[in-house]
């Protein structure tokens, strides 16, 4: 199953695909992941994202799709949440021909809808064990115990460079005006499904959840659950 989750920044995107990592057996596949990964290793196309990624703009698609291109060959076979993937037209219809060249398509999207107003917020207050990864919001989901990571217990901690009330504004502007339309183009294929991404953490799961179920046990995929 290949499935999408859209959504502003800290819409709760990539809680989500862990959360659907290890409920379900997906492999999370993110974007800004892989870029960050090619920056701290000193590659040429790391270097080049860097400086677009702490503008707060989207790096080029020939980028973003040869990378993603190469990600996905490499996870042969596996369910896929593919998460901050497509965030263009031309990266949707790039991953159609590029699964359909593996006879694969979209399973669907789950797109996660959240008022502008909150996510400033969401995003500045964020953080990462710098260990293994767990995310973590000093106000909403701070560790149990403070400067010790819940998972792996991890005491080194990392903040992105581009979670700065500086950069948010530009990246909910190229949420709005490059990623939006993603939803007029899959809505009308009925794999578009909309959850509430202002519900907590565990309802936003419990809804994400009944959509794998409905797309795994062979529902209509025409549902669109709210927002349109
Ligand atoms: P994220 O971690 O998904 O919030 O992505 C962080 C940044 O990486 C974005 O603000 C973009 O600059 C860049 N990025 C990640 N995924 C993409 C993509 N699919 N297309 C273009 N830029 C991307």
């Amino acid at each position: 199953m290949i499935l999408i989750l859209l959504g502003p920044p800290a819409a709760g995107k990539g809680t989500q695909a862990e959360g659907l990592e290890k409920r379900h057996g997906f492999r999370q596949v993110s974007t800004g992941d892989m870029l960050r990964a090619e920056d701290a290793h000193g590659s040429a196309i790391g270097h080049e994202a860097k400086a677009i990624m702490d503008r707060g703009e989207l790096v080029p698609d020939r980028l973003i799709i040869s990378l993603l291109d190469r990600r996905i060959a490499a996870e042969a076979g596996r369910d896929l949440i593919l998460d901050g993937f497509p965030r263009t037209v031309p990266q949707a219809e790039a991953l159609d021909r590029l699964l359909a060249a593996r006879g694969l398509e979209v399973s669907g999207v789950i797109v996660i809808d959240v008022d502008d107003a909150a996510l400033v917020e969401r995003i500045v207050g964020r953080f990462t064990c710098a260990d293994c990864g767990a995310s973590y919001h000093d106000r909403t989901r701070p560790t149990r115990v403070p400067g010790v990571c819940d998972r792996c217990g991890g005491t080194e901690f990392v903040r992105r460079a581009d979670d700065t009330p500086e950069t948010v504004a530009a990246r909910l502007a190229a949420y709005h005006e490059q990623t939006a339309p993603l939803l007029p183009y899959y809505r009308p294929q009925g794999k578009l499904f909309v959850v509430d991404g202002m519900a907590g953490i565990e309802a936003v799961a419990r809804e994400i959840d009944s959509v794998v179920r409905g797309l795994a046990g062979g529902v209509a995929h025409a549902k669109v659950m709210r927002g349109n």
